[in-house]
């Protein structure tokens, strides 16, 4: 699933688009929020990241959202070639079209008219987000660390590769609960977790598998996967102590961490 350096690469390309005017919109999918009366003449204002959502700012018209879950895409094209599992195409006044792939329908899109507003946690690659922010969410948690992570509503746009690499990084254990980290530990997580963000974004994310359904950076694929420690490398040696990454799991979710360097 794409998490927030790949939903911040794919909003930074789609910046062509801003200022263009929506000439004509298809909508091939009667799941999704929105109908083409709802977009054509609309003229896009901004485009923006919001958590793991891309927000397409339409002006009075409202945001439209796009959230891709575990395969949709977008894409920047001028094509006139069939894209498979299109489910809506915007067609641009400058001659650009977007492309909302979506092959197993599990991405969204919806109008929202008021603009959007959901409840969600910080951003973590804002300077909001600091390590007294993190101490807050942490030391009122008895939950795992990783779990604490990955709510949303906390911080916004982790997922589980993220999470990972943030807690190697730190050297602490996953499964620790949230409030037995102490001080020098929270800051060394807040670093993990900022620096392993900035570092994917450089990459372009991480671009996991190779069939049509997984992610894509639009044009051109992430390259943060050559750069993961943990994530994926289940019995292979850590970078930082040769001890074999080892792979648990929690709430459902599998967690990939060094027994002997993580503590
Ligand atoms: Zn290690």
């Amino acid at each position: 699933m794409p998490e927030l350096p790949e939903v911040e690469t794919l909003v930074r390309r789609l910046s062509p688009i801003v200022g263009a005017r929506i000439a004509d919109a298809e909508i091939l999918d009667g799941r999704l929020e929105v109908t083409s009366n709802m977009l054509i003449g609309a003229s896009i204002r901004d485009v923006k990241r919001r958590a793991k959502y891309i927000v397409i700012g339409l002006g009075e018209r409202g945001d439209l959202v796009v959230h891709l879950r575990m395969s949709g895409r977008l894409r920047l094209d001028r094509t006139e070639d069939e894209i498979p599992y299109t489910r809506m195409i915007l067609h641009l006044d400058s001659g650009d079209s977007v492309y909302f792939i979506n092959p197993r329908r599990l991405g969204t899109a919806a109008l929202c008219p008021d603009g959007f507003d959901r409840n969600l946690g910080i951003e973590p690659i804002h300077s909001e987000f600091t390590p007294d922010i993190l101490d807050d969410f942490v030391t009122a948690s008895r939950a795992p660390i990783k779990q604490l992570l990955l709510d949303q509503r906390k911080i916004a746009g982790i997922g589980n590769i993220y999470a990972a690499e943030a807690l190697w990084r730190a050297k602490i254990d996953p499964r620790r609960p949230a409030n037995s980290l102490h001080s020098t530990e929270i800051a060394a997580l807040h670093d993990g977790i900022t620096s392993v963000l900035f570092d994917a974004i450089e990459q372009l994310g991480t671009t996991i598998g190779s069939s049509v359904s997984d992610y894509r950076s639009s044009e051109g694929s992430g390259s943060f996967q050559n750069r993961l420690a943990v994530y994926g490398r289940e019995n292979e040696p850590c970078e930082r102590c040769g001890t074999s990454i080892e792979r648990v799991i929690q709430a459902g979710r599998s967690t990939c961490f060094c027994p002997a360097c993580q503590t």
